[in-house]
């Protein structure tokens, strides 16, 4: 027997309908946000990747699927969505669309990580990406947006966590304060983090390994060395927050793990006891220096993704899922081989009236075609046999009421249509 590759999972039934579910109804707020679907290829070429999140990140460092092709280039398995749709936006110039352009996207991310609970090697994301504006304004309504979403979808329980990584100077300062200061303990952090003192000291305070380590707790606070400019840009994007009625906690420990983050950084996570607690669902920030390091022009841009596993355990512990199971309209018997060719006719009619029609194609005894229409919870039988063929009738049975009627051939479609709405 094969087996699935470790970390990755099948969906079908009720969760693959629960997936495109969660799909439609982010879809439905994210257009009315002016977000445009961009669809990007499974793979890149894996300098994509490297360039934009930093060697140094857990991802490029760690968890990429990287192989080389016939062709001996290496390609890389996207492990996120922002690097390439970076990429594409500008090898197809859509900066030159308009002055703000954004985007989402969905789609299967791939990261060589230890699978747990909401952690795969193959997920979902949903993301967006908006370039063209460095403003508070932006930033906040990308906020806002994500918190429409878990409002859709009816998650509670959501805590959003907000710090400010600050313009580069500001960054740079900090980044000197860190050094300083986890270079004092540096014997009592993880090798990872050692590495990190020197190529980026920033990302120590993400270390999962280190979390609870007081030299991490203690650590200096962006706020010491946030330019001015940096902090009004903060204070900014929290009172527009707060305007729109939207509750936050400042985390000065959040700095997130990928190397392009700039100014406003957040999560949201959940909050509950379980083995969920604590995971982030969305995250997200500004990037101004990305485009820029890919050689394109000097233009800024914010995302976030939401992690779609991680939506969907919340909302079964929730019971957010209305019932997805489809049910049949109807289901057509037949006893004979001239009425299963009438069947599949007549089944082809009523789908091309909108309704759900199903018949068994191979048996013509009784049983096998009405446990077909228990499993598939039909609301009508049409029985088709020899005395029906003959006077052009069709035997109809509403699976509910058990009543049954005969109805003219040339009159079914408008009685399911009567009875049917
Ligand atoms: P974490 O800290 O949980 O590892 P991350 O910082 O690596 O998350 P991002 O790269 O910001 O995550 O990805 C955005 C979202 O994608 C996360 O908030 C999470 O919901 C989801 N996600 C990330 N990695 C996985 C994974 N391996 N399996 C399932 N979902 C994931
Ligand atoms: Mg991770």
């Amino acid at each position: 027997m094969y087996r699935k590759v470790k970390g990755t999972q099948d969906f079908f039934g009720i969760e693959a309908k629960k997936l495109r579910h969660l799909e439609g109804i982010i879809r439905a707020v994210i257009e009315k946000f002016g977000y445009e679907e961009i669809i990007t290829p499974i793979f890149e070429n894996t300098e994509v990747f490297v360039r934009s999140s930093g060697e140094e990140s857990d991802i490029v460092s760690k968890e990429m699927y990287t192989f080389d092709d016939k062709g001996g280039r290496s390609l890389t398995l996207r492990p996120e969505g922002t690097a390439p749709v970076v990429r594409a936006f500008l090898e197809n110039k859509l900066y030159a669309r308009r002055a703000l352009n954004k985007y989402y996207y969905f789609g299967p991310m791939f990261r060589y990580e230890r699978p747990q609970a909401g952690r795969y090697r193959e997920f979902n994301q949903f993301g967006i990406e908006a370039f063209g504006a460095s403003s508070p304004y932006l930033d906040a309504d990308v906020i806002i947006s994500a918190a429409e979403i878990f409002k859709a979808l009816g998650i509670e329980n959501i805590k959003l966590k907000i710090n400010t990584i600050g313009d580069f100077a500001s960054r740079a300062a900090y980044s000197a304060l860190l050094k300083e200061h986890f270079g004092k303990g540096i014997s009592s952090l993880c090798d990872d983090c050692a590495r990190r003192l020197d190529r980026n000291p920033l990302r120590i305070l993400d270390c999962k390994i280190d979390r609870d380590n007081p030299l991490l707790k203690n650590a200096p606070k962006i706020e010491a060395v946030l330019s001015a400019e940096a902090k009004a840009y903060f204070q900014k994007v929290l009172k527009i927050l707060d305007a729109s009625g939207i509750s936050y906690e400042v985390d000065p420990n959040l700095v997130r793990g990928l190397d392009y983050y700039t100014d406003t950084v957040f999560e949201f996570i959940l909050e509950s006891d379980d083995e969920l607690g604590g995971l982030a669902v969305c995250a997200g920030g500004k990037y101004s220096d990305l485009v820029r390091s890919f050689n394109g022009p000097d233009i800024p841009g914010i995302g976030y993704a939401f992690g779609i596993e991680r939506i969907i355990a919340i909302m079964d512990k929730q019971n957010l899922f209305p019932d997805l199971a489809s049910r049949a309209d109807i289901v057509l018997i037949s006893l004979d081989e001239e009425a299963k060719e009438k069947a599949l006719l007549l089944a082809r009619a009523l789908r091309g009236a909108g309704f759900y029609a199903e018949l068994d194609y191979q048996n013509f005894n009784l049983k096998p075609q009405f446990r077909l229409s228990e499993q598939v919870d039909a609301k009508f039988l049409v029985i088709i046999g020899e005395e029906e063929l003959k006077n052009k009738q069709l035997a109809v049975k509403n699976a509910l009421t058990k009543e049954q009627e005969l109805i003219p051939e040339t009159k079914i479609l408008e009685y399911f249509k009567e009875n049917l709405k």
